[in-house]
């Protein structure tokens, strides 16, 4: 196999637009063959991310709280880009399939992870791409570290032609039960699929335009970094430069594929 993981944020992928914007983007290049979605994020600073409200779901479900209203919303925000998106696909049995497990789990993650999941089925029919659920090849051993056989796993239901999505941040415990990486853990995905797919790069689409030498909050009009070695990728993402997750650099740097941030 070879090609471009291209792995796209929640901001990147927040509205109906937003992803007809990434679908231009897949398709302007046969190469980029794996796609990575998160879980849809803010549309604007008011707005909340579709993973945050699924974990004020678990909470209020756990809790045996009136969860309605959060439930509402985040039905309301699949159901509308399920629409917008004239996708074929039946979001509202799926929607009551996860209700119906809200509270079942006492840790979060199978919640947390249902933003990657959904986002990761509609795209896949948008893009008539083949799914892959991470549940079933991105695992972790007991000690939650992640487990070296997810490369084989992965790299079996990636081979074949065509275009295949893989849902970012989350893959299963030894029992099967659905366990996330810390947040931001999409990239993280994106770096073991890059791998497992022997791609020639790894694309990771997101909203800035590339890594800047200061806090553009701090410092205005900071100079880009063209070109950085992963050691220092990892230094800089490690002391909290908020583009890249730290832990998304090993799989890609133990096989020598370039990371190129991108801005959608
Ligand atoms: N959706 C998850 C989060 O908000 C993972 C990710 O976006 O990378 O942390």
């Amino acid at each position: 196999m070879s090609g471009i993981t291209c792995k796209f944020g929640g901001t990147s992928l927040a509205d109906a637009a937003c992803v007809r914007q990434v679908e231009s983007i897949i398709k302007s290049k046969a190469e980029r063959r794996f796609v990575v979605p998160s879980a849809p994020g803010k549309r604007n600073p008011q707005d909340k991310k579709i993973t945050d409200l699924l974990l004020a779901w678990h909470n209020l479900a756990r809790e045996g709280l009136d969860a309605s209203q959060v439930s509402g919303i985040i039905r309301e925000r699949f159901t509308e880009l399920a629409s917008a998106l004239g996708v074929n696909f039946n979001i509202q049995a799926e929607l009551d399939c996860i209700e119906s497990q809200a509270a079942l789990y006492e840790e979060p993650d199978f919640m947390a992870s249902r933003g990657e999941y959904l986002n990761g089925r509609l795209i896949s029919e948008l893009l008539n791409a083949t799914f892959v659920d991470p549940a079933e090849c991105i695992k972790f051993d007991a000690e939650g570290a992640l487990d070296p056989v997810t490369y084989e796993l992965l790299a079996k239901r990636l081979e074949g032609p065509g275009l295949f999505v893989v849902p970012g941040f989350y893959g299963a415990q030894p029992d099967g039960r659905v366990k996330t990486f810390s947040r931001g853990g999409s990239d993280v995905t994106g770096s073991i699929v890059a791998r497992a797919s022997n791609s020639d790069l790894y694309e990771n689409w997101t909203d800035v335009s590339g890594f800047l030498m200061a806090d553009p909050r701090i410092v205005s009009n900071p100079k880009r970094i063209a070109e950085v070695t992963y050691a220092e990728l990892r230094e800089l993402s490690y002391m909290g430069a908020n583009v890249l997750h730290d832990e998304a650099i090993f799989p890609v740097r133990d096989k020598g594929i370039p990371i190129n941030i991108r801005n959608t």
